[in-house]
């Protein structure tokens, strides 16, 4: 990559903008400077890319695919500009023409090809595998919408069309002339030759195009560009698809509907089969792609396919791919069962994300017959030769099709040559509580990668200034190796470094109390503790337990309202998926909860309650350098790892936790001193799940705090007219699943001890340089190298 002085940076950007913007640099707006700004990063970006796949194709090198249904990108402009080394010239340009270039890098739409931490991930490990120059490119979906918009009217969530690509996307190239055909519904005949060898035909498929759409993946200051791959679903025009003008177009509509929208991760019934296209679609185009280009590079026969291609799937989401390259091997190139089974089974290697039953992808018999009846015999056809091996008893835990339903989880076990869980506790509660039965059969083949996130976007961009000052005492290595954050333990007891932090900590505040007002018209005090829950909206990650503390301190000040208490300012932002129900009355009942406290005047400025609407990366990489304290509050068992937890520990806030995924880990290296811990632990959760023994109505009964907080869902104190009776029903009959109840006390007594250690100054400013020094670990280049060493062996 070239690097380039200011007046050269400052030319082109004339250039840009006049040919492709019409426009000069002193009239030139903000959106013009954007993409004058990402037009010169692409001229530097592509040249770069063709050479590193020139590289890998002269080295024949070996590769992973990254196949996920879900990358959460957000914006790209300043990883780009970081990540090419242009970053400081261009805010320098744009400064000098009077700009303020955060405005123009926020031009940029956030990519919300995702749901949330799942999501985010897969964006993260592209950027790592980039940066750590290993051959690895990412498949997914070009969603026409991707996660909706979330606007609060009247306290309640309302949800948009994330009209993502009402302007050009510039990140992205069209290859049309790369476009595979996917194939779905339909019969299946065969016939069987003289040999024995079955001969498959096909009536009354649908045949949809797949058109790529690349988006260049830039390395750190490494000369790598790596690929991310966005499959985009379009219709033929052909004389025989349908009958009339309005059967074509009925039939164009449809088909485009397969990449029309990101689904929320919810069970909405008539989306079933929609979903499950979007699934096969994404895998098929992905592997006729990976097969073609392994037949122009390597002078190979198809049976060393697995010594050169890995495939990493996020989840079950594509574990269609093992069945539909068994069908490719097989069914176009002519190999036998046997063959294509090892390769599929060596090239495949599944990353679980959940261990809730409900969450566990379950599709019906019938629906995976309508999408492609090919794919479902070859579904059935692994499991009945899995099967062969496994006891009668057996059967109704293992096999991939029980009582008319596919488990996509253990087709995925059976078809992958590895299985991982995303923390150190959550690959334990697998093997020995989820897929028991599956480790016995064979227990090399399940082991953890912690997840991570990258420290390019969550630190050294997000945080600028905590970053010069990172710089300023240990020097800037830490950016190619975070392990060597740990530089900063020689500062602990350094005043001079604890004032400074303090201070990079207040002006992160002072930009995100704008940031408040701006958005929701609500002053907040700047002195208070930034107290901060940001994560999807569900009842595991137990965003009703922070309400309820909530309540339970203003009862407090409204019994005794001289009371000394540290103020406090709780920041939310989560989405709920638009069909759950309960998640968004949790969302109410936040609004409701702030719209009480934030107007009384006995309580003034010492606590307030604000709700940022539509919570996407944008928006937490303005709140997370402003965290103070990190709520990973999450029923214990039930987080596979959080990685908001990650980011909020690298910027300096102290995690405020359950020990449950990864907070298990931060707990371990940043030791009990500078971490605040409570609440059952996952063995109790679980034994009270499988055994009973907790009574949701006797702590109702007895705990007096509860009791009050309770009883005001089920009347009118937060609200005029619509109570909160189904939370309140909800967690009596149902015996509180989430043990919010339970877990009430030792959290009250948490949030106290948090509150009693950021009056000591000093302590507290110790208390976040351990974390930050100690977050090195979590970043996502330490996970990519942990998968490439065991698992991907690339290089
Ligand atoms: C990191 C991130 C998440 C994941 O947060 P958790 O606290 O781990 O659930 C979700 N959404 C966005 C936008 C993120 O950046």
């Amino acid at each position: 990559m070239r690097t380039f002085t200011k007046y050269e940076f400052h030319n082109l950007l004339e250039d840009k903008l006049h040919k492709q913007r019409m426009t000069t640099v002193n009239e030139a707006t903000n959106t013009d400077l954007f993409y004058a700004i990402a037009a010169i990063i692409n001229d530097e970006v592509h040249q770069t890319a063709l050479e590193t796949m020139k590289r890998h194709h002269q080295n024949k090198e070996r590769q992973v695919s990254y196949l996920s249904l879900e990358f959460l990108i957000g914006r790209l402009i300043e990883s780009n500009l970081i990540n090419t080394g242009f970053k400081s010239v261009c805010d320098e340009v744009l400064i000098d023409l009077g700009k303020d270039p955060r405005h123009v890098y926020h031009e940029e739409e956030d990519a919300a090809l995702g749901n949330g931490g799942l999501g985010r991930l897969a964006a993260c490990f592209l950027d790592s595998i980039a940066s750590l120059g290993l051959a690895g490119n990412g498949f997914g979906i070009r969603y026409r919408y991707g996660l909706f918009e979330q606007r609060i009217v009247s306290g309640e969530q309302i949800e948009l069309p994330d009209n993502w690509l009402k302007e050009p996307y510039p990140w992205e190239t069209r290859k049309f002339e790369e476009t595979v055909i996917v194939n779905f519904g339909g019969t299946v005949d065969y016939t069987i030759d003289e040999h024995d060898n079955m001969h498959f035909t096909f009536n009354n498929q649908e045949k949809v195009q797949a058109v790529p759409y690349d988006v260049s993946i830039v390395g750190y200051h490494n000369d790598v560009v790596n690929n991310l791959r966005l499959w985009k679903a379009e219709a033929f025009n052909r004389v025989d698809d349908g009958h009339g003008y309005d059967n074509r177009l009925n039939y164009m509509n449809n088909v485009e509907r397969i990449s029309g929208v990101l689904y929320p991760d919810d069970e909405s019934d008539d989306g079933k089969l929609l979903r499950l296209k979007q699934q096969y679609f994404l895998v098929s185009a992905t592997l006729q792609t990976l097969i073609k280009r392994f037949k122009s590079i390597h002078e190979l026969p198809l049976t060393q396919f697995h010594e050169k291609n890995v495939i990493q799937i996020n989840d079950t989401h594509p574990t269609l791919g093992i069945p539909e390259l068994m069908r490719i091997l097989m069914d176009e190139e002519g190999l036998s069962w046997k063959e294509a089974w090892y390769i599929t089974s060596h090239t495949f290697a599944y990353t679980n994300h959940t261990i809730m039953q409900e969450a566990l992808e379950k599709w019906s018999y019938d629906l995976v017959k309508q999408l492609n009846p090919r794919v479902l015999m070859i579904i059935e056809e692994i499991n009945r030769q899995f099967c062969l091996d496994i006891s009668e008893d057996q059967l109704k835990d293992l096999s991939v099709i029980d009582d008319g339903v596919v488990h996509m989880s253990r087709l995925a076990i059976i078809g992958s040559f590895s299985v991982n869980g995303v923390a150190a506790l959550h690959s334990d509660i697998i093997k020995k509580h989820t897929f028991n039965d599956f480790y016995q059969l064979d227990e090399e083949k399940f082991n953890n990668k912690t997840n991570g996130i990258t420290h390019r976007r969550w630190l050294l961009n997000a945080n600028p200034g905590l970053s010069r000052l990172i710089t300023s005492k240990i020097g800037d290595s830490w950016i190619a190796h975070p392990d060597q954050l740990r530089q900063l333990l020689d500062f602990k007891d350094d005043e001079n470094f604890l004032s400074e932090l303090d201070a990079v900590k207040v002006k992160n505040k002072q930009h995100l109390k704008k940031v408040i007002f701006q958005k929701t018209g609500i002053e907040v005090n700047e002195n208070s503790i930034f107290d901060v829950q940001i994560k999807r909206l569900h009842e595991y990650k137990r965003q009703l337990l922070n309400v309820f503390h909530i309540i339970y301190l203003y009862h407090e000040i409204k019994d005794n309202p001289t009371m000394e208490v540290q103020p406090r300012t709780f920041i939310f932002g989560a989405k709920a998926a638009p069909g759950y129900k309960r998640a968004k009355e949790i969302i109410r009942l936040i609004h409701a909860v702030a719209n009480v406290i934030n107007n009384d005047d006995d309580v003034a400025d010492r606590i307030k309650v604000v709700f940022l609407e539509n919570y996407n990366v944008s928006l937490a990489e303005d709140i997370i350098p402003a965290a103070e304290i990190s709520e990973q509050i999450s029923t214990a068992s039930m987080e596979a790892s959080g990685t908001g937890n990650m980011k909020m520990m690298m910027n300096g806030a102290v995690t405020l936790g359950t020990m449950d995924g990864a907070n298990v880990e931060i707990d371990e290296r940043v030791g009990r001193d500078h971490i605040i811990i409570f609440g059952l632990s996952s063995d109790k959760v679980i034994d009270y799940q499988n055994n009973g023994g907790y009574r949701a109505r006797e702590v109702y009964q007895t705990d007096e705090r509860i009791k009050r907080i309770m009883d005001e869902l089920n009347d009118d104190t937060f609200t005029n007219g619509k109570s909160f009776n189904d939370l309140y029903y909800h967690l009596l009959k149902d015996n509180d699943p989430y043990f919010i109840l339970r877990d009430f006390d030792t959290y009250v007594d948490a949030e106290k001890r948090a509150a009693a250690l950021y009056n000591d100054k000093k302590k507290w400013n110790q208390m976040s340089l351990v974390n930050i020094a100690e977050s090195g670990y979590f970043s996502s280049d330490r996970t990519i190298k942990d998968y490439n060493e065991d698992i991907w062996k690339l290089n």
